[in-house]
């Protein structure tokens, strides 16, 4: 059994919106969020940003605040099935700081079975479907995590010292590449690769990370009677925040940063605005982010933009901002 079964109209991009909900202490009465339906979202804007108060956003799907970790991964699993099938596949996390990014990729701080992220069931599927199809096919599943920071490629899971694998160009296959049986040994190199993360504080989450983390997952599977290897990869990458910055406000490092955030998020949307137009040309030598996803960008691959948005009505601008990006690569 095949499980491409995930095309639609848009081929093979697909753009998801979610929207967090409240938190704890949070007033509701201040949201932004006008309506939200399977597959689009009304938000209410201030006069300034538009003459009717009102706008709606179309998506392959949206999911609003009540909506459940198994519900967004429900739908995002015949995708990660795929790889099984030896397809390509990138998942990315899109968003401002605070918008719920690493709670869909990885879940919260305090983790329980019901809040665990799509990257931990991710591969909770993948082994529990080898072991499925274990009479008829040998598979092998190896991870690797790397950050990139200011442009530069950092290797997560290498146990001594953090190698910078950007000397020769971008090269994934440089990063050590960890073979995995079971789920608590990702979930162990999971956190191994969190506490390497650069992380600084910011004025919105002090957990914030102003690089973007990738865990790459690589499957390679033997036909037992035939002795074909396919092999296929996913990339599952929560980005650095979307907020545009006051370059009033920020200074030296910080400002650094957010100019590299800025130019590898503007070219990961024209490298995926480009493939959903079918252009001939698609940017991808504009940032090291899609550099190194370019083999899982386009062809045959799959991608799916997970973008996040903040119910409250002073993140306006960044929600519009956010929408804006989601509907040029939609
Ligand atoms: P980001 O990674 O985009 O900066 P986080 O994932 O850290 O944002 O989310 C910010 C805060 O909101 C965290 O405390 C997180 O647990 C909470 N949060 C985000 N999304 C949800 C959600 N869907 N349901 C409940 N809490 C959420
Ligand atoms: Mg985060």
């Amino acid at each position: 059994k095949l499980y491409n079964q995930v095309q639609d109209l848009k081929g093979n991009i697909r753009v998801y919106c979610r929207v967090r909900p409240f938190l704890p202490g949070q007033s509701s009465n201040m949201n932004s969020i006008g309506r939200i339906d399977d597959g689009s979202i009304t938000i209410i804007t201030p006069l300034k940003y538009g003459k009717e108060g009102r706008k709606s956003f179309n998506f392959n799907k949206v999911f609003g605040p009540i909506a459940s970790q198994e519900e967004v991964f429900a739908d995002t699993q015949p995708l990660i099935r795929s790889v099984l099938d030896g397809y390509n596949v990138c998942i990315f996390a899109y968003g401002q700081t605070g918008s719920g990014k690493t709670y869909t990729m990885s879940g919260p701080k305090e983790l329980n079975e019901q809040s665990l992220g799509v990257n931990y069931r991710a591969l909770n599927d993948l082994f529990h479907l080898s072991e499925e199809r274990k009479d008829t096919f040998q598979y092998e599943i190896a991870v690797q995590m790397i950050e990139i920071y200011n442009e530069q490629v950092r290797d997560l899971l290498a146990s001594d010292e953090i190698r910078n694998s950007s000397q020769n160009g971008v090269n994934v296959p440089d990063a050590n590449l960890v073979p995995v049986t079971s789920t608590s040994e990702v979930l162990e190199l999971m956190n191994v690769g969190q506490k390497n993360r650069a992380v600084s504080a910011t004025a919105l989450n002090d957990r914030s990370s102003r690089s973007h983390s990738c865990l790459t997952i690589h499957v390679q599977g033997r036909d037992m009677t035939s002795e074909n290897v396919l092999r296929g990869c996913m990339h599952l990458v929560d980005l650095a925040g979307s907020e545009r910055v006051d370059k009033s406000e920020v200074k030296g490092d910080r400002l650094k940063e957010a100019q590299h955030i800025n130019k590898s998020l503007s070219a990961l949307g024209d490298v995926i605005a480009s493939l959903a137009q079918k252009n001939s040309h698609v940017p991808y030598r504009n940032s090291k982010l899609t550099q190194l996803l370019q083999d899982s960008l386009g062809g045959q691959a799959k991608t799916l933009m997970f973008v996040h948005i903040s119910p409250e009505a002073d993140a306006i601008g960044e929600t519009i901002s956010t929408l804006k990006f989601a509907e040029r690569v939609a």
